[in-house]
C-alpha cells in the first residue's frame, strides 16, 4: 500500500516570508492537496541566535492571507507534535548517540579558539578555509583522536562538547531529485557537520532528518540553497533509518531578480515588494513592504508564484488555487532559476481584479476607504461602483483614485484639460443643462444623456467637445467610466452641484 503523502514547510523563524518562501509553501500545499495528503508546518527554531520575535506569527498570518492553511502545525495541532523543534529538544540526543555508538559520528571537545587556530594554521593559498573533516579531524580534540578513557572522563565531567558526523572520505553519495534528477556528491568535499550542539540542541541537519522521519514525511520540497546539504542528510537517513525511508526530495529553483538571486535590496532599489506581507524587523525597525499592502489579491499572488518555476505547458496563465491543485506537477518545475518580473505580477493582479466579482474584493476596498475616512453607507451602491471601475484597477490601492469621486466631490479639478478650449458658449451650455437636469422627469442614464445631446445639437456644439469638461466637473480628471453613468450614479443634486461649482472655477 502506498504511504499517505505528507509534506512539510519548515521555516526558521528569522524574519518575514519572501517570495521564495511562499512559493515553497505553495508547491508543498499543491502537491499535498493533489494527492489527498497532509501539509505540515514545522518551525525550525533550533538556532536560538537567529530567533526573531514575531516571525512565527508573521508566517502563520501570511499563510492565512494566502489561503494555504496547514493541516498540522504548532497552531493547528496534529498527532505528530510538538511542531516547534525547540520543544522537541530532548528527543534528538538519542539519535546523535546512536550515530556515535555505531561509528558514524563522534564527540568533539574543541573550543571556539581551537577551531579558529586550526583554520588559521592550516590555511594555504590553495585551501583558504580548511574544514573540520577527514584530513584535519585527527589533529583535533575528539573521540576519534583522543584515548577512550579521556573521552569518558570528559563526558563524565560534563565538559562542553558537540557531536559531529564522520563524513566518509572519497565516497560517492547520490540520490534522485524530483527536479534535478540524479545528483551525485563526493563525500570528501563536505565537512564533519555538527549534529548536536553543546547546549544539547540539534543543528538543522540532525533535526530535519529526525523530524522528517518521526513526522512520516514522504516528500520534501525546499529551496535549492539546501542542495549542498543533501549529502549529509542522505547519510543520516542511511545511518539512522534506512535509505528507503527517506522522503523524495525536490530542490526548487532560485527566484532571480534583475541581477542574480532576488533580494530585499532589489525590492528597495527597484520599488517592488519581495515579501508576502509587510514585515518590520524588531531589531532595526526597518519595514519591508509586502505584496498584500501594495494592493495584491492573494489569488493573483498565488497564481504569479505558481508560475515562478512552473507552467502546465498549455499556455493558460490564469489559474485558481483549485485548478493549480489539479494541474500542478513537480516534474514540470524547471531546473533553471525563475525570473521575477514585477510588471507581470501586476498583470496577474489586474486580471484577477477583472475576473473576481466586486463583492469578493469589497471588504478590502472598504478598509482602504476607512483608512482615508471615506464612509460607505450603502453596500449595494458600493458594489455597483466597484463593478464600474474594477477593469481600470491594477492594484487594490488604485480603487481609491478610481472611485473616490463616487463618494465625494473632487477636491481638485484638472483645469488644464479644460481651460484652453473653454468659452462662453460652453459655459452657457452647462448653465442650461443644469436647468434641464433640475426638471428632468427621470434620473436615468438614457434621459441624462439625451438631454445633453439634444441641448448640444440645439446650441450647435459637438457633444464630444462638451463631454470632457463634464467629466472633469464630475470626476476631477480625465478618467473613469462613461460620464453619464457617473452622473446617474451620484444623483441629480450632486451632479448639478458639481457642474455649478466647476463653472465658477472655469469662469474665473
Ligand atoms: N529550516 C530550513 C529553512 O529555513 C528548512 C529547509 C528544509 O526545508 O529542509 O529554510
Amino acid at each position: 500500500m502506498n504511504k499517505k503523502v505528507r509534506v512539510r514547510f519548515a521555516p526558521s523563524p528569522t524574519g518575514g516570508l519572501h517570495l521564495g518562501g511562499v512559493r515553497t509553501v505553495l508547491y508543498n500545499y499543491l502537491f499535498a492537496k493533489q494527492n489527498g495528503g497532509d501539509f505540515i508546518v514545522r518551525i525550525e527554531d533550533t538556532d536560538q541566535t537567529r530567533f526573531v520575535p514575531g516571525a512565527e506569527e508573521y508566517i502563520f498570518n501570511c499563510l492565512a492571507w494566502c489561503g494555504l492553511q496547514p493541516d498540522e502545525s504548532p497552531l493547528h495541532g496534529g498527532e505528530y507534535g510538538p511542531y516547534r523543534q525547540s520543544e522537541r529538544k530532548p528527543l534528538y540526543r538519542k539519535y546523535a548517540e546512536q550515530l556515535v555508538n555505531e561509528g558514524f559520528a563522534y564527540y568533539a571537545f574543541d573550543t571556539p579558539a581551537e577551531l579558529e587556530e586550526m583554520r588559521n594554521s592550516l590555511k594555504t593559498a590553495e585551501n583558504p578555509s580548511p574544514q573540520y573533516d577527514a584530513t584535519t579531524r585527527m589533529g583535533m580534540k575528539n573521540s576519534l583522536s583522543m584515548p577512550a578513557e579521556e573521552v569518558t572522563a570528559k563526558l563524565a565531567n560534563g565538559d562542553n562538547h558537540v557531536v559531529r558526523i564522520k563524513m566518509p572520505s572519497n565516497e560517492k553519495i547520490s540520490f534522485t531529485d524530483l527536479i534535478h534528477g540524479e545528483v551525485e556528491f563526493d563525500s570528501s568535499v563536505v565537512d564533519d557537520k555538527v549534529l548536536l550542539k553543546a547546549d544539547g540542541m540539534p543543528t538543522y541537519h540532525l533535526a530535519v532528518v529526525v523530524d522528517d522521519y518521526l513526522m512520516k514525511i514522504t516528500h520534501a520540497f525546499r529551496g535549492e540553497e539546501w542542495l549542498s546539504s543533501a549529502p549529509v542528510h542522505v547519510l543520516l537517513w542511511k545511518y539512522l533509518f534506512g535509505i528507503e525511508q527517506m522522503p523524495q526530495w525536490a530542490h526548487l529553483p532560485l527566484i532571480l531578480g534583475p541581477s542574480g538571486k532576488l533580494s530585499k535590496r532589489d525590492g528597495a532599489k527597484y520599488g517592488f515588494p519581495v515579501f508576502a506581507m509587510n514585515w518590520t524587523d524588531p531589531k532595526t525597525n526597518e519595514l519591508v513592504e509586502g505584496f498584500k499592502e501594495r494592493g495584491f489579491l492573494p489569488e493573483a499572488f498565488i497564481n504569479m508564484l505558481a508560475f515562478l518555476g512552473w507552467n502546465d505547458g498549455s499556455g493558460q496563465e490564469l489559474f485558481s488555487i483549485e485548478e493549480l491543485v489539479s494541474k500542478f506537477s513537480i516534474g514540470r518545475v524547471h531546473k533553471a532559476g525563475a525570473k521575477f518580473d514585477f510588471e507581470k505580477a501586476k498583470w496577474y493582479n489586474h486580471e484577477w481584479i477583472k475576473k473576481l466579482p466586486a463583492s469578493h474584493i469589497a471588504e478590502n476596498i472598504k478598509e482602504l476607504f476607512a483608512a482615508k475616512n471615506i464612509a460607505v453607507t450603502s453596500d449595494e451602491y458600493f458594489i455597483k461602483v466597484l463593478d464600474l471601475v474594477k477593469d481600470r484597477c491594477t492594484l487594490l490601492t488604485d480603487f481609491y483614485e478610481q472611485s473616490v469621486y463616487f463618494f465625494q466631490s473632487p477636491q481638485q479639478l484638472d483645469t488644464a484639460a479644460v481651460l484652453p478650449k473653454w468659452n462662453a458658449e460652453k459655459s452657457a451650455f452647462f448653465e442650461s443643462y443644469c436647468e434641464l437636469l433640475h426638471n428632468i422627469s427621470s434620473w436615468e442614464l438614457s434621459f441624462i444623456e439625451n438631454e445633453f445631446k439634444q441641448l448640444a445639437a440645439a446650441k450647435n456644439i459637438k457633444p464630444g467637445e462638451l463631454q470632457l469638461p463634464m467629466r472633469i466637473m464630475l470626476v476631477g480628471g480625465k478618467f473613469g467610466p462613461a460620464v453619464f453613468e457617473i452622473a446617474s450614479m451620484i444623483g441629480k443634486e450632486e451632479t448639478i452641484s458639481r457642474i455649478k461649482k466647476a463653472l465658477t472655477i472655469f469662469n474665473q
